[in-house]
């Protein structure tokens, strides 16, 4: 019976080194979750006060350690309780970083105004406990095709000690907050149950797209960084995609350990002709790697099509299926 027991024992051992030292993409699948524009304005469906309780609730029940929130402090005082919600995340163990005061794109100011508005961002940011120093360019935008912008931040934000706080991971969640804002305006009646699908669906595909996308480029899977906003269909979907995401081999980790992978270290060095977008599209463009090099429903037109005909039931028109 000892001896059952015994071979029993190995066997299970053995059957455990097997399932960990099981090779492919599978085996390594890791993302961290990112919110940008805190404080977001109010939606269609929360008072800030609601989708920042639900927001932390979710974060919490779903055992997610650490989620990194991009802060506007411009906007602090503009939104009921900005603060007081930047302060609760923290609470939870998150961490914050610099999205500029204002938000405004680099294209549309000088190089001295994007510091400006970086410095007095990081002014406030540093005193906190929950502080990172990573910056998150507004709109992704990196300079575009002004490469003497793009190296003129570049070099400012490694005087300053700022990181790049890139993402490897994009679906556009705020068009679907935005599509929904003018939908509820407009008086449309919502597939309530066909918006999460759609959601969860789109960031599912987008995070397997860009993945296989940096296996393609740099052999294997990166630690991942998911762009995501504090916004209402965010929000209210966030436990179905957390959920998704793991059911399709997905561990949610925390932003600091994603932003310790040597694949971020390319983010203050590649060069491509129009400096914008997910990091993961920046590389494989630097390296010829053929397009698509980003997810399909991050063309606005796509998503927008899928958005109509699948929430508010509206097929294209002739000429829009032709286009
Ligand atoms: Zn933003």
């Amino acid at each position: 019976m000892a001896r059952l027991l015994t071979i029993l024992i190995a066997a299970i051992a053995l059957s455990a080194c097997a399932t960990a030292q099981l090779p492919g993409p599978q085996a390594e699948r890791r993302i961290a979750l990112t919110f940008d524009d805190i404080p977001r304005h109010q939606g269609a469906f929360y008072t800030t006060d609601e989708r920042a309780e639900l927001l932390r609730a979710t974060l919490r029940y779903a055992s997610v350690e650490q989620a990194a929130f991009f802060v506007n402090p411009g906007h602090l005082h503009e939104r009921v309780n900005g603060v007081e919600h930047v302060m609760a995340y923290m609470a939870d163990g998150h961490v914050v970083a610099n999205h500029t005061a204002d938000h405004g794109s680099l294209s549309n100011l000088t190089l001295d105004e994007y510091f400006a508005e970086i410095d007095a961002a990081e002014a406030w940011l540093v005193q906190l406990d929950g502080h990172r120093p990573w910056f998150r360019y507004p709109y992704l935008n990196e300079g575009r095709r002004d490469h003497e912008k793009r190296d003129g931040v570049r070099a400012g934000l490694a005087e300053r000690g700022l990181s790049n706080g890139y993402v490897t991971v994009d679906a556009s969640d705020w068009f679907y907050d935005q599509a929904v804002s003018e939908a509820v305006r407009d008086g449309h009646e919502l597939d309530m149950e066909a918006l999460g699908e759609l959601f969860v669906e789109s960031h599912v595909e987008a995070a397997a797209f860009f993945d296989d996308l940096a296996i393609r480029t740099v052999g294997r899977s990166p630690a991942h960084v998911m762009l995501l906003h504090e916004a209402d269909v965010t929000v209210m979907f966030l436990p179905q995609l957390i959920d998704a995401l793991e059911a399709d081999g997905w561990t949610i980790i925390t932003a600091d350990e994603a932003y310790t992978d040597p694949f971020g270290e390319l983010a203050a060095t590649y060069d491509t002709p129009s400096a914008q977008g997910t990091l993961t599209e920046q590389v494989a463009w630097e390296r010829g790697i053929p397009a698509p090099r980003w997810y399909t429903r991050n063309h606005i037109p796509t998503a927008r099509a899928a958005f109509n005909a699948r929430v508010l039931g509206i097929e294209p028109t002739q000429q829009q299926a032709e286009d």
